[in-house]
């Protein structure tokens, strides 16, 4: 390689301190061979100059180039003080860029975390694209990722907290569901953390933990009001309103839904919903909320109600489910008082066992649903998107077994704020003069 493009090589490198002294296709990799730059060494403990010692050759791996990914073949200098005086002998040199014994640059490092945590790319991908292993860029998030996890600031300024289950780990034949609770800043729409339980002893030991200036300024606690939370507030945040938040309501009304139409399916077909079976096919348009129904949506709802739905149970749920829904529509207190109490009559009216226990549950909470109007800064939406980001990183990150690392995926995803500078991106340019 000439001098010229071995100047080139150096700038589309661009590590701190080191030239490229060749590059290599091999294997579908680019093998990049690279030195230091600084010719004149003093000693790192009497300053005398130092002279060299021969030298090692250390392999790390860098971002990609042109999509392929790349090998460093750093010829790591050895030096050696002549001062008979000083004390050192031999030492190696040292580039910032590097860290002792790493497998990856530090911003390949870097890099793995923003890919695996900010844009939630499964591990498995990023550690092919860098030739690496799984525990490898593992490593590399959880070393990158854990100070902006873990940095107090993150947590500061929550006026509004919302609370919400999801599961952790699905059932196997040998253990159970496995929940966990996430805790939701609700003005920021941010993951704040989350707590290896459902219970409200997961959650008062999270509370506990927090300072009484930061409890003090948390107005408002959103819920779900069919888990045990409520009672862990009790102490810590019992000057907040507590608040069963539109999502909340909506998806246990939907829970509803399901129930009787599962239970419609088994008595009038003898099984388990199938996907012919009329119920079955319109599930979804039975949870979508009805104003946004096509006139197509609402005839096909129609018809699999008339097919499958012979006492009309499904479809007094879903009533029950949109006159819920008008609750938290209404404009003030007054008005969703009034709607309030058509849901009731409703409710009581059609004697669905499923929608009685609904009805009660709300009129328990009857406070806190109406509460949702007279606090601020309490919307669904919030808790509804944090869940979308949280099923996504599920999705990548099918199966996940260590709830530390789930953890730490999750907040990195809808918990921090990412810099918007990205580290340097190589991938895009073309790597032609190198070969
Ligand atoms: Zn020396």
């Amino acid at each position: 390689m000439g001098q010229h493009s071995s100047a080139s090589a150096t700038r589309l490198l661009g590590l701190d301190g080191l030239e490229v002294v060749s590059a290599e296709l091999v294997g579908g990799e680019w093998q990049l061979d690279v030195q230091t730059t600084a010719t004149v060494v003093g000693c790192v403990s009497c300053g005398v100059r130092a002279t060299p010692h021969g030298r090692r050759v250390v392999r790390v791996r860098d971002l990609p180039i042109g999509g392929r990914p790349v090998v460093l073949g750093w010829r790591k200098r050895i030096w050696r003080c002549r001062e008979p005086a000083c004390g050192v002998r031999t030492w190696t040199e040292r580039v910032t860029g590097i860290a002792p014994r790493m497998v990856l640059t530090q911003r390949a490092r870097a890099e793995a975390c923003r890919r695996v945590g900010k844009d939630a790319h499964a591990v498995a991908a990023v550690a092919r694209d860098l030739g690496v292993g799984w525990q490898t860029v593992m490593r590399a998030v959880a070393d990158h990722g854990r100070p902006l996890v873990d940095d107090p600031t993150r947590l500061e300024d929550v006026a509004a907290l919302g609370l919400d289950e999801t599961s952790f780990l699905k059932a196997t034949r040998l253990a159970p569901t496995r929940w966990v609770t996430g805790l939701v800043d609700l003005e920021r729409g941010r993951l704040l953390d989350l707590v290896g339980d459902r219970t409200r002893a997961a959650v008062a030991g999270w509370l506990g933990a927090r300072p009484a200036a930061w409890l003090a300024q948390v107005g408002t606690v959103a819920l779900d009001p069919w888990r045990g939370y409520a009672s862990a507030l009790v102490a810590p945040l019992g000057h907040a309103t507590v608040v069963v938040d539109h999502f909340h309501a909506i998806r246990l009304a939907n829970t509803v839904v399901d129930q009787v139409r599962r239970r419609t399916q088994q008595a009038t077909l003898g099984h388990r919903g199938r996907k012919p079976d009329p119920l079955y096919r319109i599930r979804k348009l039975l949870l979508t909320a009805a104003e946004q129904l096509s006139s197509r949506g609402r005839g096909r709802l129609r018809a699999g109600l008339t097919a499958g739905d012979p006492d009309g149970e499904v479809a007094a749920a879903w009533q029950g489910k949109e006159l819920l829904r008008a609750v938290y529509a209404a404009v003030g207190t007054a008005a969703a008082r009034a709607a309030l109490d058509r849901f009731y009559r409703w409710s009581d009216g059609v004697q669905v066992p499923e929608l009685s226990r609904l009805a009660r549950t709300v009129r328990a909470w009857e406070a806190e649903v109406l509460a949702f109007h007279s606090t601020k800064g309490c919307s669904n939406g919030p808790t509804e998107a944090v869940n979308l980001l949280v099923k996504k990183v599920k999705r990548v990150g099918h199966g996940f077994r260590n709830f530390a690392n789930y953890r730490l995926r999750l907040l990195l995803h809808c918990g921090v704020r990412w810099q918007t500078h990205r580290t340097a991106r190589l991938r895009g340019r073309s790597p032609r003069f190198m070969a």
